[in-house]
């Protein structure tokens, strides 16, 4: 039986709906940028996974060095003892963070990096005897599927049935270099009338909201203010952070530094699942106590999962070198051509880059997940190429390490789209 026959069997697939979706195909290899199903044939991974293996699948810099620690060293707990690769990583993080961050708190995935940034905020002000539970985020912001993280979160096919269940959160719109005046009016009204502990978000590209990308500047402006009203800043890099920007962090293209920074994603190259959450010392310093319930009481077992650190090891150094470094230009010049060439393009209605996160608007209203979008999917990987447009919206984000070629190849299937799209719109039945 094919494996995807037997996986129906058992498993539930996450953000699946299993009965309108026929079935899972079967990756059996991962190598360098491609990904090969149990048939053997090959796909170009344009979205990197989600954003994991920016040094490509199964880099062996990484592998190996992962392969030679678990001959000594696996899952020990991390409350009570610590470990070289764990202290190592601290240090390499915190060197690679911005200059503000002093602590880190180590968790799994990106959800519990930003459950652990919320948790903190909150509790920040309360041991410091000022009890604030309101929140303010972005519309539209993703920031992950635990009930902290998804109360921040504003995509509603998502949220609906916890709708009332959650966190005490208010939602405003982004900052588009137009709306800096209006954004600081209703910031002013929120923080004159209710306790506010934080404000999160996705600092310039909301990678759910389909790459949706903000100005610096009027950024920089609504974060000044509420670091001033005593906000706490929390800044979800799980997407963007290790390069993708074209910087280390987002966060590095904004002056005003946040106070806590969550990541995971492209932390470990792909290879194992691990999340940091970072903070400054007076925001540390709010939870060193003599008495113990002003300490943070968050832990989950496999937290700084000795392997996980030396993978983010691995990867950071890796990071750090000329030669990705070098990668990481080139990727950023490949977009900057192609979006001259194709911004024009009768069936598109615009493009935007930020680093190596490239976004393509078509001119069509589409819904998120529908069938022209599911057409255009398959369209992709018929021809070798993943890539998971949202609505109308096709974006690349590519391993770093891409060659050329390869980048061409991406491209070549979108051109060849576009030629094809007003044929299969009109066949299309929504
Ligand atoms: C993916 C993502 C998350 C959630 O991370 P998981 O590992 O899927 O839980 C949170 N925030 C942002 C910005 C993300 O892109």
């Amino acid at each position: 039986m094919k494996l995807s026959e037997r996986d129906k069997k058992h498993i539930w697939h996450p953000l699946t709906q299993h009965k309108t979706y026929p079935e899972n195909l079967a990756i059996a290899r991962a190598k360098g940028v491609y990904l090969y199903d149990e048939s053997g044939k090959s796909y170009i991974d344009g979205i990197s996974s989600w954003y994991t293996c920016m040094y490509g699948h199964c880099n062996p810099e990484i592998t190996d060095r992962v392969a030679h620690i678990m001959q000594n060293l696996d899952q020990v707990v991390f409350s009570g003892f610590t470990h070289e690769p764990a202290v190592e990583l601290s240090e390499k993080l915190i060197a690679l963070l911005p200059d503000n961050q002093e602590k880190l708190f180590y968790s799994d995935n990106g959800s519990t990096s930003v459950e652990v940034g919320v948790k903190i905020s909150l509790q920040y002000h309360f041991n410091k005897g000022d009890r604030k539970q309101v929140i303010i985020a972005f519309e539209e912001g993703f920031h992950g599927d635990t009930f902290g993280a998804m109360s921040v979160s504003n995509l509603s096919v998502y949220n609906g049935p916890f709708e009332g269940m959650l966190l005490e959160v208010i939602r405003i719109p982004v900052p588009n270099g137009n709306n800096t005046e209006e954004l600081l009016s209703v910031l002013r009204e929120i923080c004159e009338t209710k306790k506010v502990a934080s404000f999160i978000y996705e600092p310039l590209v909301q990678g759910a909201a389909a790459m949706k990308m903000h100005d610096a500047e009027s950024l920089n402006v609504i974060l000044e203010y509420l670091h001033k009203q005593g906000v706490l800043l929390i800044a979800d890099e799980v997407m963007t952070g290790f390069g993708k920007t074209g910087t280390a962090f987002a966060s590095d293209q904004i002056s005003q530094k946040p106070d806590i920074i969550c990541m995971s994603k492209a932390l470990t190259g792909g290879l194992l699942p691990m999340a940091a959450t970072s903070c400054t010392q007076e925001v540390f310093d709010a939870f060193y106590s003599d008495d113990i319930a002003k300490g943070f009481f968050h832990g989950h077992t496999y937290t700084a999962n000795p392997l996980s650190c030396t993978a983010a090891l691995a990867a950071i150094e890796l990071l750090q070198t000329e030669a990705i470094q070098s990668q990481i230009r080139q990727v950023i010049r490949y977009h900057e051509i192609f979006g001259e060439q194709v911004k024009r393009h009768p069936m598109v209605r615009g493009v935007r880059q930020c680093g190596v996160i490239f976004a393509l608007d078509l001119d069509l209203d589409m819904s998120r997940y529908g069938g022209l979008r599911n057409k255009m999917f398959s369209y992709f990987m018929e021809r070798g190429v993943y890539l998971r447009p949202l609505g109308n919206t096709i974006y690349i984000q590519a391993p770093y390490v891409i060659g050329q070629e390869e980048m061409n190849t991406i491209y070549e299937v979108i051109l060849s789209l576009l030629e094809e799209l007003p044929a299969m719109k009109m066949n299309q039945v929504e």
